[in-house]
């Protein structure tokens, strides 16, 4: 069983090295759509997958991060880099370029970190991510799958490889979640007494 999570927001790049003239030389935006599918062979003691509202704590964080937000790849030029930490307050150091693709990637990892890292109280079974599709434009999306997070050819992804400026730490619901997520805290779901016996 899947279900699915919609997530917006509106991002900055440049994607280095690609063909198009225009994505590469010059700093422009996009309005992303991010759909979140997950899965699971069992339901939770709701009859659900895994309950929408609680996409809306760590995880929610997360995506709402690259909102307003400038992404740079770590490996572009010093002053490029440096510029963009200067000039904007919500900024993010990627170890991959952000291209469509690999934010799926990122957005795949960073999900599947915090479900990992989260106990579950309602029943929820081996609840997983299953795929993230990234829609850059209205015609074009990139989709990862578990086997590309893994994937070294596509650059390796790390919890300390993704950094969030300041700023955008400062306006999450708890601003150190993201030490937590790196120290392998867990964190606890709300417990949910029923109202129907099992
Ligand atoms: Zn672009």
């Amino acid at each position: 069983m899947l279900i699915r999570k919609l997530f917006k927001f509106e991002n900055a790049h440049i994607v280095r090295n690609c063909t198009s003239d225009r994505c590469k030389r010059s700093i422009h935006g996009h309005s992303y759509k991010i759909e979140l599918l997950l899965k699971a062979n069992k339901l939770d003691h709701g009859q659900m997958v895994y309950d929408f509202g609680l996409l809306k704590g760590v995880i929610k964080d997360l995506f709402d991060s690259f909102d307003h937000a400038i992404c740079f790849w770590n490996q572009d030029s010093a002053d490029y880099t440096k510029a963009c930490q200067k000039f904007s307050a919500r900024w993010i150091s990627l170890p991959v370029s952000p291209s469509a693709e690999q934010f799926s990637r990122i957005f795949f990892f960073l999900a599947q970190q915090v479900l990992h890292s989260t106990q579950t109280q309602n029943g929820e079974g081996d609840v997983e991510v299953y795929s993230v599709i990234v829609h850059e434009t209205e015609t074009g999306y990139a989709q990862s799958f578990v086997e590309d997070i893994e994937n070294l050819q596509m650059g390796e992804l790390s919890l300390d490889s993704i950094v969030f400026s300041e700023q955008i730490q400062s306006e999450w619901s708890n601003p150190q979640m993201y030490e937590y997520l790196k120290e392998g805290k867990m964190f606890q779901n709300p417990s949910v007494e029923l109202q129907v016996k099992l």
